[in-house]
């Protein structure tokens, strides 16, 4: 099963945040220019024939300002109009204005932004005062009929207060997305923040029965995507499918890597947009072929697993960027989802086997008829 065909546009690598887990640089780090997203549309006419997304990335992307997007986002909305591009960037929303709101608004972008709970919590692991600047730019990104909704990363801190974290985001009408803090590959102490797969296991878990609990009340995105996993038997979202091959990001300078978190990372450059290389030149660069080699890797290191359709191994980034690319294990984080599919699994078979016909639920245990099950979440995401 392959990923749709996504582009990440990374304009600059530099960030105003100093999020304590993450690895973006200085502010004043170099922006892309006009002249590269004019190469980004050369590069792509005659790539591939399908959808596009694009998603700007950081660093953080409002960096490039209001002119840059004024440019970009007509030239690859009509260049590349054959390939009908959707767009999204994923911002702080610190340098929101209603300048860029107004022209990110004309092109339908919707924002995935960061907050990680209350703003005691968001401001001790992103920084004192993160929470108001982000809310300021949210309300502007809203003035302007934007769509925004919020990634919270768990850390091995913040875990701790995972129910009042949970309930944030339920007052405030929020969809939850849940993004696991992971190590960091340019810190002295890699782990300080990291949450531990068995903890994440445990919060996918937790996070379920709160998406059960509260069903019609509250979304996490996360659930509903492991789900559809399990119920389809095939990858929903990126980290497990084989992404490599239908997603790509592109640096500042218009080097292309497999992935926005490679980005900045010389030893993960596959070409560069100015050079047009074709697919089979990209997959034949050094980090195409151990992107590849990781597939092939999960064909034999998971094939006893009954999860292998629809996990594929997890992220490769996560399995192979911290060992320079040599394939050493899965995606660290396969405890995690090992833990969250055999319970969806187990709590499907056993709905399957349980739940009478809708309507003659008179002698259901009493355990059904508190929480909802995963059919029910399953019927709710359907209806959507
Ligand atoms: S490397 Fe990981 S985060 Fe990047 S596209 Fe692949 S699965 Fe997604
Ligand atoms: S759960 Fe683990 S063993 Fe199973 S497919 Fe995913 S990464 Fe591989």
């Amino acid at each position: 099963m392959k990923n749709p065909f996504h582009i990440m546009i990374i304009p600059t690598l530099g960030c105003p945040g100093k999020c304590k887990y993450c690895w973006s640089s200085e502010e004043g780090s170099p922006v892309m220019t006009i002249d590269t997203v004019r190469d980004i549309v050369e590069w792509l006419k005659g790539f591939r024939k399908d959808r596009v997304t694009f998603t700007f990335h950081g660093g953080e992307p409002l960096l490039a300002g209001a002119e840059f997007y004024r440019k970009a986002l007509p030239m690859l909305a009509g260049e590349l109009s054959e390939l009908t591009p959707d767009f999204a960037m994923q911002t702080n929303l610190w340098r929101m204005t209603p300048e860029i709101a107004s022209v990110l608004a004309e092109y339908h972008v919707p924002l995935g932004s960061s907050i990680d709970g209350p703003e005691e919590i968001t401001d001790s692991q992103r920084g004192e005062g993160y929470y108001q600047k982000c809310m300021k730019g949210y309300e502007i990104a809203k003035t302007a009929g934007l769509q925004v909704r919020f990634i919270c990363t768990f850390t091995n801190k913040s875990v701790k207060h995972k129910e009042a974290i949970f309930t944030f985001f339920k007052e405030r009408g929020f969809v939850l997305k849940l993004h696991p803090a992971l190590p960091s590959l340019r810190s002295e102490n890699p782990k300080e923040w990291a949450l531990e797969p068995e903890e994440y296991g445990e919060l996918l878990v937790f996070l379920l029965d709160k998406a059960l609990d509260n069903l019609g009340k509250v979304e996490v995105m996360n659930i509903n995507d492991l789900c559809r996993c399990v119920f389809t038997r095939r990858g929903s979202v990126c980290t497990y499918v084989d992404c490599m091959g239908s997603t790509f990001a592109i640096g500042p300078d218009g080097s292309i890597y497999p992935c926005y978190r490679f980005v900045g990372m010389s030893e993960w450059v596959m070409a560069n947009v100015r050079d047009r290389p074709t697919m089979e030149q990209l997959m034949q660069s050094e980090p195409g072929k151990r992107m590849t080699a990781f597939s092939a890797y999960v064909n034999s290191a998971c094939k006893d697993c009954s999860h292998i359709r629809y996990c594929r191994g997890g992220c490769p980034y996560n399995a192979i960027a911290p060992s320079g690319g040599s394939l050493e294990g899965v995606d660290p984080h396969c405890a995690a989802y090992k833990r969250i599919f055999d319970e969806l699994n187990d709590r499907l078979n056993e709905e399957m086997y349980a739940e009478p016909p809708v309507g003659m639920n008179f002698g259901m245990p009493a355990a059904y008829k508190k929480r909802p099950g995963v059919m029910a979440l399953m019927r709710s995401i359907v209806e959507k």
